[in-house]
This record gives structure tokens, sequence and C-alpha cells, in this order.
């Protein structure tokens, strides 16, 4: 084998041979368990989060909400609450991530209704006038009231207030949270820039499935970013995430998409430019345990725009720990010199 001179031979045992040996590729795909305490802790931090929006947003809420927009926006800063932490904690089940992101979009959202809850407490007393606090009560039994023949005048007062204005009546017989959710779903939620001017006004099937809905938008958000924030390889071994190295470009893209899921190794052919058609490989190794553990391979075409690895995958899989050199001399990385930092070193074509 010929070299340029003052650039490396990727190893002397590939000499005059270019096969790097046989290994077994599998599918790249991992059992990825539930981790009840993983999980646990991470809703209870992320819950948090889900308490500060909805202390936020409940304050908000009573004078200004912006439907579909503001749930989305509880669910991006929860990605941003949560984002570092789930990598650190290392939730990757998908399912555990929906649980913790559904406690705190419901924590968050439930919160801020029950703020809003409050507001309106306060606001049908100050709409029904300076004997507002004394109608309230009325209000409350008003039944008993009705059919009481012995009112006194203030009470008889406060019923044919109530009998003019049955909204109002609604308004202040809500006692509880409960009351306040049941009110606002069979009165229909108003959308609009008034409540004069409604542009869509909801039924009670309407509303109800809409705060729903706010739930799971507020979720989802923080969901799609948690799940490409775990998605990546991880070292079972040590409980470490794997670092990626890309090398190329090689040419004969079909060439070396064969030769890696078949496993039977051999020197690339790399090339100083990429072309359309050539190809990147990119190892995800253990950073503490090195060859200790599989290495996971995925493959990238060529961006056309920079001309580096394109983020989207062509293919992926795993190889056993042992194949670690053969990979990296493959892509004429010497095993030193992988270790120190990437290099890519060219070996010149065999004659
Ligand atoms: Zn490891």
């Amino acid at each position: 084998m010929s070299t340029q001179s003052g650039i490396n031979q990727a190893s002397s045992s590939a000499s005059g041979t270019r096969d790097l040996g046989q290994f077994s590729v599998y599918a790249y795909g991992e059992k990825v368990p539930f981790e009840p305490v993983r999980v646990f802790l991470f809703t209870g931090l992320l819950s948090i989060a889900g308490l500060i929006t909805g202390l936020v947003f409940g304050l908000i809420r009573p004078f200004v909400w912006i439907v579909i927009l503001f749930p989305c926006l509880i669910g991006v800063i929860h990605s941003v609450a949560g984002r570092k932490l789930v990598r650190q904690l290392v939730v990757r089940h998908l399912a555990g991530l929906a649980i913790a992101c559904l406690v705190s979009a419901t924590l968050s959202l439930t919160l801020t209704h029950y703020i809003t809850y409050l507001f309106a407490q306060q606001q049908i007393v100050s709409d029904m006038g300076i004997s507002g606090a004394f109608y309230q009560k009325v209000a409350y039994n008003y039944e008993v009231h009705q059919v009481n023949t012995e009112k006194s005048t203030q009470v008889e007062e406060a019923i044919r207030y109530f009998d003019a204005n049955p909204d109002m009546l609604s308004r202040a017989r809500i006692q509880s949270f409960s009351d306040y959710l049941y009110y606002v779903t069979t009165n229909g939620l108003v959308f609009g820039f008034s409540s004069e001017k409604p542009l869509v006004q909801l039924g009670a099937t309407g509303t109800g499935i809409y705060l729903i809905l706010e739930i799971f938008l507020a979720a989802i958000v923080p969901l799609i970013i948690f799940r490409s924030e775990t998605n990546h390889p991880f070292c079972n071994w040590c409980g470490s995430w794997k670092t990626k190295q890309t090398f190329g470009p090689f040419t004969n893209r079909e060439e070396v998409l064969q030769v890696l899921e078949n496993g039977e190794l051999k020197i690339f052919e790399y090339v100083e430019v990429a072309g359309p058609n050539d190809i990147f490989v990119a190892f995800h190794t253990c950073p503490r345990c090195q060859n200790k553990s599989p290495v996971d391979v995925t493959i990238h075409a060529v961006d056309p725009r920079t001309k580096e690895a394109s983020s989207s995958i062509l293919s992926r899989m795993t190889y056993p720990e042992k194949a670690y050199t053969s990979l990296h001399l493959a892509c004429c990385v010497t095993q030193t010199s992988s270790e120190s930092g990437i290099q890519r070193i060219r070996v010149q074509k065999q004659n």
C-alpha cells in the first residue's frame, strides 16, 4: 500500500488486504426500560414549572387569553425548563415522558382556571353593587328564600334583582371551583375580541373538548422536545449518553451502505470534496467505555448546500464492541487518532 508523504497508513494489519473483519450487525433500536423512579422525579420537578406557569397565566387569563397560542406557550416554557433536566435524569421512555408532560400541563392549566375562578368570585360581588356580598348569600339559598313567605325587604330586593338578571344568579350561585368549571362548560366559551361581539360561541360539548385540548397542547410541545433530546444513542453499560463522530465523505455510496449493513468491513474510499452521491458515516460511542460498549452507526447523505453530512439518517445499525477498532479503520482513522479527537487521514487508493 503506498501512502502520500506525511499521511499515516491506516493500520499495518490492513496492509495487503483491505478487509477488516466480519461482524454481526444488529438493527438499531433498543428496548428502553420504564424506570418509575426517574419518571417520578422528573414529573415532580417538571410540575414545579407547571405550578409557576399556572400562577403566571392564572393572573393573565381573567384579562386576556389567546386560544391555542397561550396553551402552546405554556408548553414551550415547560420545554425550556425541562430540556436539560430530561437528559441529566435520563428519562428515555416515551410513556414516562408523556406522563411528566401531561401532569405538568394539567397542573398548570388547572391552577390557571383556579385563579380565574378566584377573580370571578371577586368580580361577581363587585358587579352586584354595594350589597354584593349579601346578594351572594341570598343566591346560595335562592330556592329557600323564594318559597319563604316571610322575607325581609332586603331579601325581597335581592330576589327581584336575580329574577331580572338570571345570568347574575347563576354566577352568584358559584360556591366552589367545581361549580365554576360546571358554569364555564355549560355556559360555553366565547371567542372574540370583546364579549359584546363574539366571533365564536362554543356549546357545552365544544367547551369541554376545547378545555381538554388546551391541556394536550401544553403537553405535546414539551413531549416532542424531550423526545428529540432523549432519542439519542445511550450506553447501557455505564449510563452515559454516547458521543457522535462523523467521518467522510466517502465515495461509492451503495458499497459503503452494503458493507456496513453486511458487517464485512473494509476501508472506505475517502474524497476531499463531497459530491451529491457521496456519503458520511457517524459513530456513536460511549466516551467512558469506548471499545467496551457497542457502537451505533448512522449513515448520512451529503447536504447539497453545506457539502457536510446531512442530519437525516439513511440507515442506522449497531455493531458489537469488538468492531470498535475495525470501524474506525474502515473510515481511515487509526485508533489513537480517533481517541485524541477527530482526525481524518486519507489513505491513498491501492494501485
Ligand atoms: Zn459507557
